[in-house]
């Protein structure tokens, strides 16, 4: 049970149970109460009203650090669990953000142009998208019709070498009385990622393969099977239910191999210029049209600095 800080009378802690929403404890005197990282609001127990006010202020202060402290401790609890063995099986990955495995799959030359040379670019689908996400980027936990919802969860894979956030994660809890077993992942009835996304279902499965890299990584948080997920599109409000079928599966730990192979390699694959690049974010930046074409670049890089 690690204390992180003591003020004012206030100790905080962090418990080794899986339970959710991310979450520390506040104690102070013979009170306790259970505070949601993000939202800060109670999620169990009881502090007096001003006590509550401290917490709620410090907690904001230290927003970042507690987040942290939520993953490291969930890593190393989990790394207490896993046997030496299969602990010296894990590799020890440099992490990917989940988007870009989005990007990949979109299209590799996009991933490499953002992951190895660093370049960004916006356009009205990618302001659109940010305001899609807008609410979902919040971290905050609430309850409704008796589904937890978790914003902004920080996910991650140690064995594939992923982290990023859901922008929303499900729980729907098992039905009990007893404090003890809440605080068992298995006794949650289910657990699914929803993913936002600003337009209409997308003809590639780049969307449904991100929102698989999630599951896979909640999967390997909690050590439970996750079946199922959700795409929310913003523009026509609608949610589509992702069943995790083998086959997306293993399309994308394949896309995951994929995509670190070509970044080991650090090389930035040739534009190919199709349809997609219309609504590519990078177009100006890449130039498709013209870089998929070596003669018309080496003619155009010649006459650069022409008058
Ligand atoms: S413009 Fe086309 S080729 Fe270039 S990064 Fe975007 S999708 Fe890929």
């Amino acid at each position: 049970m690690p204390e992180v800080c003591r003020f004012l009378g206030i100790v905080i802690r962090f418990y080794y149970d899986d339970h959710l929403p991310p979450h520390f404890h506040a104690i102070y005197n013979e009170f306790e109460a259970q505070i949601a990282i993000g939202s800060h609001t109670i999620v169990e127990g009881r502090l007096p009203n001003r006590v509550l006010g401290l917490v709620q202020e410090w907690a904001d202060l230290h927003r970042d650090e507690l987040q942290n402290c939520w993953q490291q401790h969930l890593v190393a609890k989990h790394a207490a669990g896993s046997t030496p063995s299969r602990r010296s099986r894990i590799p020890n990955l440099e992490p990917f953000p989940l988007s870009l495995l989005n990007d990949f799959l979109y299209c590799p030359r996009r991933a490499a142009l953002k992951s190895i040379e660093g370049l960004r670019g916006e356009n009205a689908h990618t302001v659109l998208g940010s305001l899609a996400h807008e609410r979902a980027d919040l971290p905050g936990y609430e309850v409704a019709k008796g589904v937890k919802l978790l914003r902004a969860l920080p996910v991650w894979s140690e064995r594939l070498g992923l982290n990023g956030k859901c922008d929303i994660v499900e729980v729907v809890e098992i039905e009990t009385t007893s404090t003890n077993d809440r605080s068992k992942m298995t006794n949650y009835k289910s657990v699914c990622p929803v993913e936002y996304k600003k337009g209409k279902r997308r003809r590639f499965d780049n969307d449904d393969a991100q929102l698989c890299a999630q599951a896979l990584c909640l999967e390997e948080m909690f050590g439970r099977k996750v079946e199922r997920g959700a795409i929310f599109h913003a523009a026509s409000k609608r949610r589509r239910e992702v069943e995790f079928t083998e086959g997306l599966r293993q399309l994308t730990l394949e896309a995951i191999e994929h995509m670190r192979a070509l970044f080991d390699a650090g090389e930035t694959p040739a534009a190919v210029y199709k349809e997609a690049c219309e609504e590519c974010s990078l177009f100006e930046i890449c130039l498709p049209r013209m870089t998929c074409q070596p003669d018309r670049l080496k003619t155009a890089a010649r006459h650069l600095f022409d008058s």
